[in-house]
């Protein structure tokens, strides 16, 4: 189905710099934060406007890759004499898992979004990795948004669960990976831990399993693919923001209707956005990318993963 008018998107989260030490290399200093990553995948979807605070610090050239991708950055609040927020990280070999070094929360510390009337008339809003609490005030301002997803982490489930469930409840979609619905729920299982979190409220759930892939589980389905498997992974740093900017972006290009085939297609373009941000540090690739080339992975993935199903005569 096409829309004649494009869709927007509101994301409200971390603006970055990053330190990344992956066994490959690293980088001191790069742009990054989940609504950097989110940003730029979902700008090939649909018109994208960023909110959250950042410090001097960010300049020119950072706004230049936000905006050489036509991500709105009106409602990026630059908070005078402060520091943008800064992680760093380091991969294990296996690039799977890693270990935060620090987080400096600089002007993220008091953080209270403020939304213009533009990006509280989104049709689509994606809450990224915040304190809950912040996440439930920017989804109450976006009342009339008809997909709305959010992202969260083990350290929320820890110390702000009451606060998470609250935010999970006024929510379509929420987007975890294995670990942390294992942290919340109890529950190893990806359907049975997906589940119970959406007895809160979701009518989806999307858990991410790294380089495993992501499972997609409604109410009555359970919907699994694979990441894309690529060449050489050179920094997974923004994977999850990445996926979930493909996926968003594409519920959002279908009006927001978060039809199961929608949402299979939606698994699909997010899975390959995220393929080609792990191939390069940060946003370097994601930046320079094309519609096509995402496309092109996305017919990949259903080559790799479809078969016919003739019976085969098995003995008794
Ligand atoms: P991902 O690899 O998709 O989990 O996202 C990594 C991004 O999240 C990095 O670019 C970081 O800047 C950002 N990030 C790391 N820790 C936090 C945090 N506590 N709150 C918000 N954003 C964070």
């Amino acid at each position: 189905m096409e829309y004649a008018e494009p869709m927007s998107v509101t994301v409200v989260g971390s603006i970055a710099f990053d330190a990344v030490q992956t066994p490959h290399g690293g980088r001191e200093r790069m742009l990054g934060g989940a609504a950097v990553h989110f940003s730029l995948a979902a700008s090939f979807f649909d018109e994208v406007r960023v909110v959250g605070p950042v410090g001097d610090d960010f300049g020119e050239p950072e706004y230049a890759v936000l905006h050489g991708r036509d991500v709105n950055t009106d409602d990026i609040e630059h908070v005078a004499g402060g520091k943008t927020f800064f992680w760093k990280g380091v991969y294990h070999e296996n690039m799977n898992s890693r270990d935060t070094l620090e987080t400096d929360l600089n002007v993220f510390e008091h953080f209270d979004p403020k939304l213009s009337q533009a990006s509280k008339d989104c049709d689509v809003l994606f809450l990224a990795n915040i304190f809950p609490a912040l996440q439930l005030n920017v989804r109450k301002q976006c009342e009339q948004a008809r997909f709305v997803a959010l992202d969260s982490m083990d350290l929320w489930v820890n110390i702000a669960r009451e606060a998470l469930v609250a935010a999970i409840s006024a929510v379509d979609c929420v987007i975890l990976n294995d670990s942390e619905v294992a942290l919340f729920t109890g529950e190893r299982e990806v359907v049975a831990g997906a589940r119970k979190i959406m007895e809160h409220g979701p009518s989806a759930m999307v858990v991410k399993l790294g380089k495993y892939g992501a499972a997609l589980v409604t109410a009555d389905e359970s919907f699994w693919i694979p990441a894309f498997p690529v060449d050489f992974v050179t920094d997974p740093t923004g994977a999850g923001d990445s996926f979930a900017g493909g996926f968003v972006g594409c519920i959002a290009a279908h009006g927001g209707e978060a039809t199961l085939e929608t949402l299979k297609l939606a698994m699909a373009y997010g899975t390959a956005v995220a393929s080609y941000n792990v191939e390069e540090f940060g946003t370097e690739r994601v930046a320079r990318l094309t519609g096509p080339e995402i496309v092109e992975r996305v017919h990949e993935l259903r080559s790799i993963t479809a078969f016919e199903t003739p019976e085969v005569a098995l003995k008794a």
